[in-house]
């Protein structure tokens, strides 16, 4: 891979990470955009830009630049949801392994997803926390002087996912945290995050990635056309990209129920509908997150070719799908269509809610049969 994710980053991403040597640095900041964007990726190279301290930006070279790329510098500590059983002990938080879990993890997804970070724990169903005696832990470990650059730094990874006493363990840090102390919390979903702790935050969005076809036809050796796809698909999130491109597989599933959906609600069968709502409620709701984007993408994709826009939909990768893309763009409205998009976009916030899955599906099941 020779591309460098920094072609990515658009000009606001630029300035803040730039921001960490040349400006002033907040002690308690929040970063927020889609999963798989680009975050995590900005939120390291501004750790690197301050544990390194050269004035004109990280130098690439010395001893805080190689542990903080390499996730090991003693002055920067990774938080993260997790399974309770794997931070016990109060005064530690995380255990060693867990974190070794996690670096590995992190090298290998630079665009990481939670959904990639679950089944690397091999937690598929079990839901991930950052629990009170983590937050704990975080507390202890800033009150201790740096050890090797001259600031401490934390980033955690979906403050969403922090649970209550967690939250509020962390409040105080947050309101008042020392002069060499940075932390960087990153959401994809701020408004799931505490009222007091967003309140305590300078908020950063980080958009989605520039030119992210052209990145992908150059790092990953495919096509535009896939390039282009895989860009529409996923909303520009590298993350996601990716996951699409190596687990084609994962994406049929996906696939298969959005073309199920269409067509029960062309159909006018609400009882069918219901039935596909039932199943679907099996999902996890990462799962069904996953789907409902995925499904956002699969209608543009519908909409550019009832446009007369010629190009091979992502239909035609699974033959064993059998749906008639182009012919069955004929049957939708301009109109229906956007309405369906705000039903998918509806649905995805209420899933993430936590609302019933079953309902919010045939929700809006019966919302997109009246989009026809
Ligand atoms: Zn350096």
């Amino acid at each position: 891979m020779s591309a460098s994710i920094l072609e990515l980053f658009t000009e606001p991403s630029k300035q803040w990470v730039d921001s960490a040597f040349s400006g002033r640095v907040p002690g308690t900041q929040l970063l927020h955009g889609q999963e798989g964007g680009l975050l995590w990726g900005a939120a390291l190279l501004y750790t690197k830009h301050l544990l390194c301290g050269e004035a004109s930006g990280a130098c690439d070279r010395c001893a805080n630049c190689v542990q903080a790329e390499n996730l090991t510098h003693p002055d920067l500590r990774l938080s993260y949801p997790h399974l309770t059983a794997q931070s016990k002990k109060k005064d530690v938080g995380i255990d060693a392994s867990t974190h070794g879990l996690f670096r590995e993890f992190k090298k290998a997804n630079k665009f990481p997803l939670m959904s990639a970070w679950q089944q690397h724990l091999s937690a598929d169903k079990k839901s991930l926390l950052i629990p009170a005696s983590e937050a704990h832990a975080l507390t202890l470990w800033l009150s201790t002087k740096p050890m090797m650059s001259s600031r401490k730094v934390i980033i955690l990874w979906m403050p969403e996912r922090l649970n209550h006493h967690a939250a509020n363990q962390l409040l105080k840090t947050f309101e008042e945290p020392s002069a060499h102390v940075t932390i960087i919390l990153i959401s994809h979903d701020p408004e799931r995050v505490l009222g007091t702790i967003l309140s305590r935050c300078q908020q950063v969005f980080i958009p989605p990635a520039r030119q992210l076809s052209q990145w992908l036809v150059d790092s990953q050796n495919i096509s535009h056309e896939q390039a282009a796809l895989l860009e529409e698909l996923s909303m520009a999130s590298p993350g996601l990209a990716l996951d699409y491109l190596s687990n084609r597989e994962g994406l049929a599933r996906p696939v298969a129920a959005f073309v199920q959906l269409m067509r029960f609600a062309y159909k006018q069968d609400p009882v069918a509908l219901l039935a596909w709502s039932d199943s679907m409620a099996a999902w996890t709701r990462e799962e069904l997150a996953a789907f409902l984007r995925l499904s956002g993408g699969l209608l543009s994709q519908l909409g550019r070719l009832k446009h007369g826009l010629s190009f091979r939909p992502v239909f035609e990768w699974f033959p064993d799908i059998s749906f008639k893309a182009k012919g069955f763009t004929k049957l939708l409205n301009t109109e229906g269509m956007l309405l369906m998009h705000q039903q998918l976009s509806d649905a995805q916030t209420d899933v993430r809610r936590n609302l019933n899955a079953k309902v919010v599906l045939y929700d809006m099941a019966l919302g997109i049969m009246k989009a026809f």
